[in-house]
């Protein structure tokens, strides 16, 4: 197992340590689980997840990012596997299960050339060279376009995967007028802050009562029921201490031991509220938004003002709120003036279901929008937020990039076929790691007509017969379980979504053909829990985790 010499002995006896092939071995087949799992997840056909964790609680989802990020995973390389969907997750917003499968694939080409006596440098080179030239591919073969109907597509896409039901058309049309209203021109290029886009979710209602507005919504309502229900022409202070009076740290007892003078007490509480609520009206705010509390007689006299005022607002909503109304969020009261009010042509109490939100329309700043989600059950308001979010980003960097490619396995059909050609003009060894690198890619249609239901072996060779006749768009259609042109289906990929893809699995992918030693380090053993977890350490024998303490 390990090489002649006696090795020399730097570890503490007893230390857990997998070496050479064993080790890379065990982290590939680590790797290659995790990419199984999440296999029949991909695409419109692909299959939901459900998981469970050890209080009960459910998560159903067929989005690879989710699922990897609630899965408890135990080994180091399912977990450098797992960081690769999260990164994927917060640069583009999409395409995670086909980098994790991709990863899991490269390494499984890998390993068959690692059998056939090639090094795993080699393999590690030639996987880079395929990738850059992948890139350069890509760029010639894209088509270029961000008009709307381009942009509807692309988050149709995204979407028809997912457990939007019938509503996905629908949101997306939702989701092509979100990004277009927070797009900007800056410096001529287009660019599209999509945090500017407030997603929030309330269950109850249908999917298709979600609605675009173009404003902000927060869940609150309005904390006493004599303030106006509309305010136009909003003025509003943004506050983000408390309209209270200062309770002291250490418990305080007024004791009052002359009933006439309770009268006097309350008389100067009454007085600090009056003065408190004095300030506000003297700023001209015609509307309150407080992140913290506010006290019953602070609330009756802004109503007898006619102040609409809200408390208990989230931190993240003052921060949007500041932005969108232009506003600015103070701490003191007597730093409230006209100059730093924010300004919007409404702010009115809505009926969403059983309760009252507060929606703030026509607002200073209009790049600022809020989606604002319907549905049944809890479970299925959360999915169709994780799937907007997805949709959300891929028009958004489609918007900014005018690029896409073909998906339904288009595109990785395309790449496959001239990274062929391609690995014939590199010669030597490399030659066959990018060969591996472009079957590989195969993957993705297979994976796809598999999870169709479709016989994967005649649709591929169906498939690589299209595109060598030079049909770039053919790809799995999984209306007519067979191979289609995508152009007319309107399935397109941001181009940045499948590049980001690529060059994430293959870096994960070397990183582990790299590794020949894996040796259980003190922090992680010391933080482990004992016993390690199931299907975790492959060949590791017994998991890290059950190691002694040091
Ligand atoms: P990912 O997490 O990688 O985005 P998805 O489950 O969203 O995984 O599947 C994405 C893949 O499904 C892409 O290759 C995309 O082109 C493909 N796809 C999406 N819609 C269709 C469709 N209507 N027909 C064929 N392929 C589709
Ligand atoms: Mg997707």
């Amino acid at each position: 197992m390990m090489s002649g010499q006696m090795p020399i002995l730097i570890l503490k006896e007893g230390t857990r340590r997998e070496q050479g092939k064993d080790a890379q071995r065990a982290n590939i087949e680590a790797a290659k689980s995790i990419a199984d799992s999440i296999r029949t997840t991909l695409g419109p056909k692909g299959m939901d997840k459900m998981l469970v964790d050890s209080i009960g609680d459910i998560v159903i989802s067929n989005d690879g990012a989710t699922i990897l990020k609630e899965m408890d995973v135990d080994h180091p390389t399912a977990k450098m596997i797992v960081e690769v969907a999260k990164s994927q997750d917060s640069s583009v917003g999409d395409g995670t299960t086909t980098a994790v499968i991709l990863a899991g694939e490269f390494l499984k080409q890998a390993e068959t050339l690692l059998d056939q006596g090639v090094h795993s440098t080699v393999i590690a080179n030639g996987y880079r060279l395929a990738m850059n030239e992948a890139k350069k591919i890509m760029d010639s073969v894209a088509k270029s376009s961000s008009d709307d109907k381009t942009l509807r597509n692309i988050a149709i896409t995204a979407l028809s995967g997912k457990n939007t039901g019938t509503s996905y058309e629908f949101l997306s049309d939702l989701v092509v007028k979100a990004v277009n209203a927070v797009a900007e021109e800056k410096n001529g290029k287009i660019v599209v802050d999509h945090s500017n886009i407030k997603v929030d979710k309330k269950n109850g209602g249908n999917v298709t009562d979600t609605q675009l507005i173009e404003g902000l919504v927060i869940d609150k309502e309005r904390v006493h029921p004599k303030m106006p229900v509309i305010v136009k022409n909003a003025k509003i202070a943004l506050i983000d201490s408390a309209l209270e009076i200062k309770k002291t740290e250490i418990e305080a007892k007024v004791q009052i031991t002359d009933p006439s003078k309770i009268q006097d007490f309350l008389g100067q509480e009454s007085e600090t509220f009056k003065s408190m609520v004095e300030k506000i009206k003297k700023s001209g705010a015609n509307v309150v938004l407080c992140q913290k509390g506010i006290e019953d007689l602070a609330q009756h006299y802004f109503a007898k003002d006619g102040i609409y005022a809200v408390r208990r607002v989230k931190k993240s909503d003052m921060e949007k709120l500041a932005k969108a109304t232009g506003g600015k969020i103070i701490t003191n009261l007597d730093d409230l003036s006209k100059d730093v009010l924010g300004k919007a042509e409404k702010v009115e109490e809505k009926k969403i279901g059983d309760d009252r939100m507060t929606f703030i329309t026509g607002c200073a700043n209009p790049k600022a929008v809020n989606i604002l989600i319907r549905g049944a059950t809890e479970h299925v308001v959360s999915e169709i937020e994780r799937s907007l979010n997805d949709a959300i980003r891929v028009v958004a960097i489609t918007k900014e990039d005018g690029k896409y490619l073909y998906g339904g396995g288009a595109i990785e059909a395309e790449l496959a076929l001239k990274l062929r050609n391609y690995a014939n003009t590199v010669g030597g060894r490399e030659q066959l790691a990018i060969e591996a690198f472009s079957k590989a890619l195969e993957i993705i249609p297979r994976t796809l007509s598999e999870n169709a239901g479709m016989d994967p072996i005649n649709t591929l060779i169906k498939l690589k017969s299209e595109h060598e006749k030079g049909k770039q768009s053919a790809g799995i259609s999984v209306t007519e379980n067979t191979v289609g042109d995508m152009a007319s289906a309107g399935v397109l990929d941001p181009i940045r979504v499948k590049k980001h893809a690529l060059e994430s699995a293959v870096e994960v992918a070397t990183m582990i053909l790299r590794i020949d030693d894996v040796i259980a380090s003190k922090k992680s053993s010391a933080s482990e829990s004992p016993g390690g977890g199931a299907g975790g350490m492959g060949g590791m024998g017994g998991g890290m985790g059950g190691m002694p303490p040091y």
